[in-house]
């Protein structure tokens, strides 16, 4: 019965004790919802030695958290989160439930909703609830890009989506807040593991994080060819910031993938984005638009970035950009400093 299905929750995910800043960005989306449709918000939190993170995932915006805290859930392994997780749902029955779009987060869900028989929007950009029928409304990017679709999963419960990180906003957390932390017993054992972890190697290879770069200095095909290209990271260079491009730069071979901004590649919200020779295609806005100013450099003064971007210059790149790095340094050697806070 459909109507047995009440509540939000969240999947919270952590690594070495550290919950993900995506888990706390759904706790803010997940409070909306909850609110809309007058239902507690619960954080589900598995691992070992993770309870004391409860009262954070409370301050975040929960309502109540589910704890699995054993050591057979020290590391993340689709078998056993997705047995813990799927006995949660069964037995508690929420309507909704959200995971953050990670490499962890997108196995679980897909995993959860295939044994549950429920529907999954994976990679929504934006969550809300129709209220009669109670019906979450997953929204994201289709048909590559050119129009938005909303999901509806109108039979099956939980209704479940993946949301990628940095797109919702996380609630500014009050350590006051009151919370109900259930601890849930678990019958796994080891042994009946078929996987085992053996090693956890981290990837070193990544050397830019542009998730948490507060500059950003973004190039388009409209930088020319490689060495046009250069005049980015020339900038970047001066004023400490990072280097991005578009899908197109990308597949051009100026720039590794890592550092491809938008549907699909990184989704980031830095304190100033320069969008330099970036015509502005839906794609590419999604994973950038949140950014706190945008500045966009394009000679078409009908370019579709200027739709978004705080402020416009209209002119040649190639002219405007090394014009910007020489004041940039003058004002260095002038004893000027760039401090972003
Ligand atoms: C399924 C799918 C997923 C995609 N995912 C992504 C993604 O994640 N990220 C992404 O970026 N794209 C993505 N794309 C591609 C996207 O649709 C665009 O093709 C791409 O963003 C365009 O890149 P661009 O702005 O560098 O190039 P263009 O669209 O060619 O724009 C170049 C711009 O530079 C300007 N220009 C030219 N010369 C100069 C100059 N001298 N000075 C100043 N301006 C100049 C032009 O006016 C133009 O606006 C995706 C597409 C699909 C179908």
């Amino acid at each position: 019965m459909m109507e047995e299905y009440r509540g939000v929750w969240v999947f919270i995910e952590q690594n070495d004790g550290k919950i993900e800043g995506v888990s706390l960005e759904l706790l803010g989306a997940g409070r909306k919802l909850a609110d809309k449709l007058e239902v507690p918000l619960s954080g589900v939190l598995l691992g070992y030695k993770v309870k004391p993170l409860s009262q954070e995932v409370i301050s975040y915006g929960a309502d109540q958290v589910y704890v699995i805290d054993h050591e057979v859930m020290k590391d993340y392994r689709t078998e056993s989160y997705m047995q813990a997780v799927i006995n949660l749902a069964e037995k508690y029955k929420p309507e909704i439930f959200l995971y953050g779009a990670t490499a962890n987060g997108k196995d679980l869900a897909s995993a959860v909703a295939t044994d549950l028989s429920t529907g999954l929007t994976a990679d929504t950009t934006m969550l809300d609830v129709e209220l009669e029928k109670r019906l979450l409304e997953a929204s994201r990017p289709a048909f590559g890009g050119n129009i938005m679709a909303t999901i509806l999963c109108k039979k099956h419960r939980p209704q479940m989506a993946t949301v990628r990180p940095k797109v919702m906003k996380a609630l500014e957390p009050d350590p006051r807040r009151q919370g109900e932390v259930i601890e849930e017993p678990i019958t796994l054992k080891e042994e009946d593991m078929r996987t085992k972890v053996l090693k956890i190697v981290k990837d070193v290879t990544k050397k830019v994080n542009l998730a948490d770069a507060h500059v950003v200095v973004a190039g388009g095909k409209g930088m020319g060819d490689l060495q046009g290209f250069q005049l980015i990271h020339e900038l970047a260079d001066t004023i400490g910031a990072t280097v991005g491009g578009t899908r197109d730069v990308v597949e051009a071979g100026w720039l590794p993938h890592e550092q491809q901004i938008g549907q699909t590649g990184e989704t980031i919200t830095p304190k100033i984005y320069f969008a330099i020779g970036i015509s502005g295609a839906i794609q590419h806005i999604v994973g950038m638009k949140n950014s706190e100013f945008i500045i966009a450099i394009n000679k078409d003064p009908e370019a579709p970035i200027f739709d978004v971007a705080t402020y416009g210059i209209v002119g040649d790149a190639m002219e405007i950009v090394p014009k910007l790095i020489k004041q940039f340094k003058e004002a260095r050697e002038r004893g000027g400093e760039i401090s972003y806070v």
